[in-house]
């Protein structure tokens, strides 16, 4: 591609070594070596009482809704403005998922919208803490006591985000990472499943290992191992663990990278946002800078400025079709409230290029400040 992608999945440390290791170790499946590092490392970092390393954040979504149980009939609140996964995973379960609101500011799920949305049916509420900033918790976990419900935090985004000093994924019940390329820390596709609650540690390991007990007989707690749950095949190879374990290794270091890059746009943007050509997001300083994002004012043709900007060089990018209006969507969820928020910043929201050694900032704000003066009139 030429230009400036939008995109760009880099090694940060010793990626192929722990690669080759892994390898000249002579396991390759699952649960070796670099899985169990990845899953002591995470541990230690975010304080979750148990890891579960998995293909990707979709299959620890799709883990959370076996763990929870989850039916036809229930309903599962989450945000219509979210990448698909969020509501896959308990659609395939038979679920509906309830699409609400997000706020003006943040983008992410406004609790009223969700007190509102609940029914005798919510089984479980997934918080999406957009961009690695996370949502308003101590709303969303109050009013899920109230009314006994579960929280799955989707923290796809959010790997070395807080919330009041607790790292995200880990205030719900469960929580859900990715290392897809596009996120912060990466193994090209990868997640994990973080159980909070320690009396479905046990479950969550069987359902991972296609419902089996091979956790338990591998600790030598049993003497055979054997089939006892529906379950599925979750487990990541050992490849891309050691690959992943050399990022986790990284994390702090690129999350700080992230942030130069973050300062970077915010400051060279102040002035196009003074002159009202968008909108810059703000700063949070217990996010992760994962993403730079801009809302362009109403009434910019968004395709246009993407256009103006693919040919400067520049390949930046719009974000989520909200999901109410999707075709599954339609056909498998339904809404509560106004979504009035979600059609609106989706229709205006534009995302920079974001990634470390070499993005040039200069390069990409001079377009878009050119592009939108242009655009704009
Ligand atoms: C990236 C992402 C996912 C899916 O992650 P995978 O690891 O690709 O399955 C789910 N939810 C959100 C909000 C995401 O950004």
């Amino acid at each position: 591609m030429s230009g400036i992608p939008f995109n760009v999945p880099n090694l940060v440390g010793k990626e192929l070594w722990y690669v080759a290791q892994a390898h000249a170790r002579g396991q390759l499946a699952g649960d070796g070596l670099f899985t169990k590092r990845c899953e002591r490392w995470l541990e230690a970092w975010t304080k979750s009482p148990r890891v579960l390393l998995t293909h990707s954040c979709t299959a620890a979504l799709e883990m959370a809704a076996l763990l929870l149980d989850v039916k036809p009939g229930d309903e599962i609140i989450m945000p219509s403005f979210t990448f698909v996964s969020t509501a896959n995973a308990f659609a395939l379960r038979g679920a509906t998922p309830v699409f609400v609101d997000i706020d003006p500011i943040h983008f992410n799920i406004d609790p009223s919208a969700i007190e509102a949305a609940i029914s005798p049916r919510t089984k479980a509420v997934v918080p999406v803490h957009y961009a690695g900033v996370s949502c308003q918790l101590a709303a969303i976990l109050a009013l899920a006591g109230r009314h006994s419900i579960a929280v799955v935090e989707d923290a796809a985004q959010a790997m070395g985000s807080s919330f009041e000093g607790r790292a995200l994924g880990t205030l719900g019940c469960l929580g859900a990472l990715s290392f897809h390329e596009t996120k912060n820390v990466i193994s090209g596709e990868g997640g994990a499943l973080l159980v909070n609650d320690p009396a479905l540690i046990e479950q969550a390991e069987v359902i991972r290992e296609k419902g089996t007990n091979r956790s338990k007989f591998f600790r030598g707690e049993v003497d055979k191992y054997t089939w006892v749950e529906v379950g599925s095949s979750f487990l990541p190879g050992e490849i891309i663990a050691a690959f992943l374990f050399a990022q986790l290794e990284q994390a702090e270091h690129i999350n700080a990278e992230r942030w130069k890059l973050w300062d970077g746009y915010h400051a060279r943007l102040g002035e196009v946002e003074a002159l009202e050509l968008l909108t810059r997001p703000q700063r949070e300083a217990s996010a992760n800078a994962h993403m730079y994002q801009v809302l362009l004012p109403r009434g910019v043709c968004r395709d246009a400025v993407l256009a103006g900007l693919k040919a400067a060089g520049v390949h930046a990018v719009f974000h989520y079709v909200p999901l109410h209006s999707s075709p599954a969507g339609l056909r498998l969820g339904r809404t509560a409230g106004s979504l009035a928020v979600t059609d609106d910043i989706s229709e205006r929201l534009i995302r920079l290029p974001m990634w470390l050694n070499g993005l040039d900032l200069d390069q990409v704000c001079a377009a878009l400040t050119d592009v939108l003066k242009r655009v704009a009139k």
